[in-house]
């Protein structure tokens, strides 16, 4: 494969038109500013792989910022700058796009200008994480589709490898570990092998213990959103990266049972609740044995939250007991009484206990909390039964509810029960 390579004819092939008239509209603006851009990293790989993605990273030579101002008034983007890092990003259309600076050292300049734009480019590609994302196109009218490709990763592609760049990649930026591993098992790739030996090594050396916990956590939260995720904490586990990473978490066969079971669960869970924080919900079954002091070094390290932490403490009590109840199919109002206090992501740690048969009661029982609603108020109570305000009202509108749920009543005899269940406490206390 050559370094330089045209892909124009991919690009009207596979892209959207609304896409390849974007790329040519920025390569334009690029003109108007006499500045060259090129389109890089996942959004190449992609390309190239012709599965294309829409997230657009440009890189533009010498000035970044001046080109996103350029483009912002142009498309009347709102545009955030970054003036530190000489980035900047274009939000239009419901689209975000990123734009970042290859700054081109002059002490190099005295040759010809191409050479010293090829070496810019270059050199921003060559700080990049792997050879698959580290090529450019170019989008400047001239040159349009032009592909840039200095480290083989068209060849990588085809052999379906994820190669670093550098022998010292690992060290530089250890969250990479994380990332060799998302792309290989999501692109069904594999680490070649001097990659994977440099990585052990930085494993094996420490390196991830001096990244900062919000880096890492960055990185595995993306890894909890990959459709292969239990597959990807596997392979971590393989690397000797998840006890690295969370000190005392032992990947076994249970934990893995445990996962699949989570993750066969989540998509059903976010329907339902509209929300699930995946990284939570995987953050119970690594630390689910884990003493205090522990999972109080992880809590400082990435940031859990309080709440966390609290239900956490509270589950571990419970799942045991809380599976079984579910398994043994007791009554809804039986398991409603004990699961007043569990979060989202705390029903999905049940989950992570059950069989598929469980984790479809478990599924009725969420669906049926959610849809029994009381016709009764406490008020009601007050107004039409001459109850006072106490705390056995609350508990006569949660027997109320509890039958409800049980499908002893429905809303069309809720107020005979509601009726009898009066009496019987009178005659009771007479
Ligand atoms: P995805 O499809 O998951 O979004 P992506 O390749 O776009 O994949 P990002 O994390 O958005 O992933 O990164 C965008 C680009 O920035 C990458 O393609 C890579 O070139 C570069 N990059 C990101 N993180 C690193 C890193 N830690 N080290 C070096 N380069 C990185």
């Amino acid at each position: 494969e050559k370094i330089f390579h045209n892909v124009h004819d991919k690009m009207i092939s596979c892209l959207p038109r609304e896409i390849y008239n974007l790329l040519k509209t920025f390569g334009q603006f690029g003109d108007e500013v006499g500045l060259n851009v090129y389109v890089v990293g996942g959004f190449v790989r992609d390309l190239l792989m012709d599965n294309p993605s829409f997230d657009i990273d440009l890189v533009v030579e010498r000035d970044g910022l001046k080109f996103a101002e350029h483009a912002a008034e142009k498309l009347k983007a709102t545009l955030v700058k970054h003036d530190k890092f000489l980035t900047a990003s274009l939000f239009f259309n419901g689209r975000r796009v990123d734009v970042a600076t290859a700054r081109i050292e002059y002490y190099e300049a005295p040759t010809e200008l191409p050479q010293v734009e090829i070496s810019t480019i270059r050199k921003d590609l060559y700080r990049r994480d792997f050879t698959i994302n580290a090529m450019a196109i170019k989008l400047n009218h001239k040159d349009f589709g032009l592909l840039l490709d200095f480290f083989g990763g068209q060849e990588d592609i085809q052999n379906k490898k994820i190669r670093c760049l550098h022998t010292l990649s690992f060290i530089e930026d250890p969250t990479r570990i994380l990332r060799a591993v998302r792309f290989e098992v999501r692109f069904d790739f594999t680490i070649e092998e001097e990659t994977e030996r440099l990585m052990r090594e930085a494993i094996h050396q420490g390196y991830l213990e001096k990244v900062s916990g919000q880096r890492i956590r960055q990185e595995f939260e993306k890894i909890v959103q990959e459709i292969k995720a239990v597959k990807a904490i596997k392979r971590l586990a393989e690397f000797d990266a998840i006890k690295r990473t969370f000190p005392g978490t032992f990947y076994t066969a249970t934990m893995e049972e445990k996962l699949r079971a989570l993750f066969d669960f989540l998509p059903w869970a976010e329907k339902h609740f509209g929300q699930v924080d995946r990284f939570y919900s995987v953050m119970f079954v690594l630390l689910e044995y884990h003493n205090e002091q522990l999972l109080n070094e992880i809590k400082e390290r990435y940031g859990l939250s309080l709440k966390f932490l609290q239900q956490l403490k509270l589950l571990k009590k419970m799942i045991i007991p809380l599976s079984q109840m579910i398994k043994l199919r007791m009554n809804f109002s039986d398991i409603y009484k004990v699961t007043h206090d569990i979060s989202p992501e705390g029903f999905c740690y049940i989950a992570s206990y059950l069989e598929p048969d469980d984790q479809e009661y478990l599924k009725q029982f969420l669906e049926r909390v959610s849809t029994v609603k009381l016709t009764i108020s406490g008020k009601d109570l007050i107004d039409k039964f001459g109850l006072k305000p106490s705390k056995k009202l609350g508990e006569i509108l949660e027997s109320i509810y509890c039958a409800k749920l049980d499908g002893l009543i429905d809303d069309s005899n809720e107020l005979e029960y509601v009726k009898s269940l009066i009496e019987s406490a009178s005659s009771n206390s007479r």
